[in-house]
């Protein structure tokens, strides 16, 4: 799609921390099972960008991770595809209809749309397996949220607002989170998520940083990110820089 590649030929990339395993060159040595493989090649990604290569690896061993990348780099299937690969490795339960949903990853980010496009990418490259993402956020009625809930949630994506909201009405439990990931994280504290997410990772039965895998991505890496990034990830997270960054 919108992607020019040739544009990365000469890309600066900037890593910091420690094992930081080796970049992929392509997505077969990602080694994604059949299910995610087929998705790829039915989504018509041919070959990974910059923050793909180097942000896939770092995420399929487990490491917490800070980076930064301009938009339109391709920072979601980053992070969706080796989160999904986590799920399908451990054998995740099917998705079924239950009172309370324990989902395993939860994806946050600032805006309807943001969220809306990274719900449609997590449905595209989860399908045919038993994983089932679904997106919460305002302007839908929260009665029709609630039952897509229930109905099964492996990934929940939402905006900050809103998943308080639903984990507040006890259809969320958050014991079984193993991954989170905080897209647009500058965006988030610009329009004033900064208490929201701090809930968010504080809440009594959410994993503690050290029993989860956290990623945050951000266009910029100002102050405030980087101290949201000492707070929320582990001590030993890795630091990406892809492109120019502002
Ligand atoms: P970002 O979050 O960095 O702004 P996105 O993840 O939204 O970027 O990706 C931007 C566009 O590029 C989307 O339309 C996406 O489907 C497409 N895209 C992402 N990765 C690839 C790839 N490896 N090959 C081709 N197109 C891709
Ligand atoms: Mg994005």
């Amino acid at each position: 799609t919108g992607i020019n590649f040739d544009k990365y030929d000469d890309i600066v990339v900037e890593i910091s921390g420690k094992n930081v395993p080796p970049a992929i060159m392509n997505f077969e040595e990602a080694e994604f099972c059949d299910s995610l493989c087929k998705n790829i090649s039915k989504s018509g990604y041919l070959k990974p960008t910059p923050v793909q290569k180097y942000g896939i690896p770092i995420i399929l061993a487990g490491k917490d991770l800070m980076a930064c990348a301009q938009t339109g780099s391709g920072k979601t299937a980053a992070f969706l595809l080796p989160l999904l690969q986590h799920l399908m490795q451990d054998g995740v339960a099917a998705s079924r209809f239950s009172e309370i949903q324990e989902p395993e990853i939860i994806i946050v980010a600032p805006t309807r749309e943001l969220i809306s496009q990274i719900y449609l990418e997590a449905r595209k490259f989860a399908f045919g397996t038993c994983v089932r993402p679904v997106v919460v956020y305002g302007g839908i009625s929260t009665g029709y949220t609630i039952r897509e809930v229930l109905k099964g949630c492996n990934v929940l994506c939402g905006t900050p607002g809103r998943l308080l909201d639903i984990i507040g009405k006890g259809k969320v439990g958050l014991s079984k989170v193993k991954h989170l990931v905080l897209d647009e994280a500058d965006r988030m504290l610009d329009m004033g998520f900064e208490q929201a997410m701090r809930k968010l990772v504080s809440f009594p039965n959410m994993p503690s940083k050290d029993l989860r895998q956290t990623l945050m991505f951000s266009a910029t890496f100002p102050e405030d990110i980087q101290k949201l990034a000492a707070d929320f990830l582990k001590s030993d997270y890795i630091f990406l820089t892809v492109g120019q960054v502002g």
